[in-house]
């Protein structure tokens, strides 16, 4: 435990000058999506290159379809092995007039709540959060000369472009990314005073159903009560996809669905998370959806079903007496665990052909799905983790989902067969994407102890 304070005691007098290396690399505007900032990407590759190789990491730039990515090694025979990933591409800047400084001009700011932040694009987003990694990586070196774990870093340029040509670099150097567990950082804490261990993001499925009756709009004086109305059979399956209380009824859709263990129930349940706090702020009080469940669950562990636009007949102003030849909806379901969008684009296929009467046809539109991502809640490094951000935080880490995907994620699963523990130091409001981004100084202060000991702790673990 000694050498650990020690870690933590350099991380603590080394702070002003972590900070100068994170301006260093906020300062570069490596903007993914604009091909005017390709440039700035490879110069931000280069700077974090340089400064691993000078970390003595094993350290490459290596070329995927869009901008390079940066592969650095530090082996350790016999000891754990992490993969940690990130991104040091940004969001473009604009509208760059609601900046009250220039982007990418780092400064430390206080907040009204008298906090002080880091702001700049790319604070939070993700070169803050990878920064407290390599922090963590240098204070070890520094006080012992090696780190607890094998260490492999990989981070990439074009997170904020969907990741183009990353799952195809990873797929063609597998070997190369060799790890027991991946590590993340571009998640949130639950709060300013409470860590979280991101466990699950749900996937997607997406849909169009459109349904043609006649072979034009009607006159409903002359054709209504005779001729079929696809509005109304339309309406009757979206109807028909839940009961009454509120569970989708496709059949087998629950397959695949696991209840979370009693203990992150419990820690659910303990948590500030209710009609008022959740739906108050949009103007709503009552949850919809499954009945008998928390409200967590409902937007964290369990799948829903929801109709994202529906078109059909006259909606323009007054009144037009007509049968629509054609309606159409636009319905996606969102998935848990281990819930196959392949199955449920033929069981929800069936379920709509299964609805529509003679004389009409459909036409369902499948769009790409993706499987949702959950940890398994009894793998080892979840309880590694979650103590060692408890000692640096003095509250238990709660474990929970979160709504936006990283795709990557599945890619490592599916690839590497390994699953990733996505710990993140952002908050609600950091503005990520927005104008003024910035990182809390204690995220990353605190966040670069918390790996300092998740490391400490994982090199620990025997048996791996
Ligand atoms: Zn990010």
């Amino acid at each position: 435990m000694a050498a650990l304070d020690s870690v933590l005691n350099d991380i603590d007098k080394d702070l002003d000058n972590a900070l100068e290396r994170l301006f260093a690399f906020l300062r570069i505007p490596s903007i993914s999506t604009d091909q005017a900032y390709a440039p700035h990407c490879r110069e931000a590759a280069a700077w974090l290159a340089a400064d691993l190789t000078a970390l003595g990491f094993e350290t490459s730039v290596e070329e995927t379809s869009l901008h390079p990515v940066v592969l650095a090694h530090k082996p350790k025979p016999g000891a754990p092995h992490v993969l940690f990933y990130g991104h040091y591409d940004v969001q473009p800047v604009d509208p760059l007039d609601l900046w009250e400084t220039p982007p990418f001009e780092p400064r430390i700011a206080t907040d009204a709540k008298g906090e002080k932040t880091i702001v700049a694009r790319g604070a939070s987003d993700d070169k803050g959060q990878v920064m407290t990694f390599v922090e963590a990586c240098r204070a070890h070196l520094a006080m012992n000369a090696e780190l607890p774990c094998a260490v492999t870093i990989l981070i990439e340029g074009a997170e904020e472009n969907g990741s183009q040509g990353l799952p195809e670099w990873v797929a063609r150097n597998k070997d190369r990314l060799a790890a027991d567990v991946v590590l993340v950082c571009d998640t949130s804490m639950w709060n300013p005073t409470t860590p979280a261990i991101t466990s699950s993001l749900r996937g997607l499925a997406y849909f169009e159903v459109e349904v043609t009756c006649a072979d034009r709009d009607l006159h409903s004086g002359f054709f209504g009560g005779a001729a079929r109305n696809p509005i109304h059979v339309l309406s009757r399956i979206l109807a028909d996809l839940h009961d009454d209380d509120g569970k989708v009824t496709l059949p087998g859709f629950y397959d695949g669905v696991r209840e979370r263990p009693p203990e992150v129930l419990e820690q659910w349940r303990g948590l500030d998370f209710t009609p008022e706090t959740f739906l108050g702020p949009i103007g709503l009080s009552e949850p919809a959806g499954e009945r008998g469940r928390l409200l967590i669950e409902l937007v964290q562990s369990r799948p829903a079903c929801d109709v994202n636009g529906i078109i059909g007949g006259y909606t323009g102003e007054g009144t037009k007496t007509v049968i629509a030849g054609k309606a159409s909806a636009k319905v996606s379901f969102r998935l848990v665990d281990d819930q196959d969008p392949q199955k449920l684009a033929e069981t929800f296929e069936a379920f709509v052909r299964a609805r529509i009467p003679a004389d009409c046809s459909v036409n369902v539109i499948c769009y790409k799905g993706s499987r949702a991502i959950s940890l398994p809640f009894d793998m080892p490094e979840l309880e590694t983790a979650r103590a060692a951000l408890q000692d640096e935080w003095g509250v238990p880490a709660v474990t929970v989902g979160a709504g936006g995907s990283i795709p990557i994620v599945g890619d490592f699963k599916r690839l590497l067969d390994r699953n990733t523990l996505l710990i993140g130091f952002g908050l609600d409001d950091d503005r990520i994407h927005s104008p003024n981004e910035k990182y809390d100084l204690r995220s990353f202060h605190k966040g670069t102890r918390s790996w300092a000991r998740i490391l400490s702790a994982l090199g620990a673990r025997r048996g791996h």
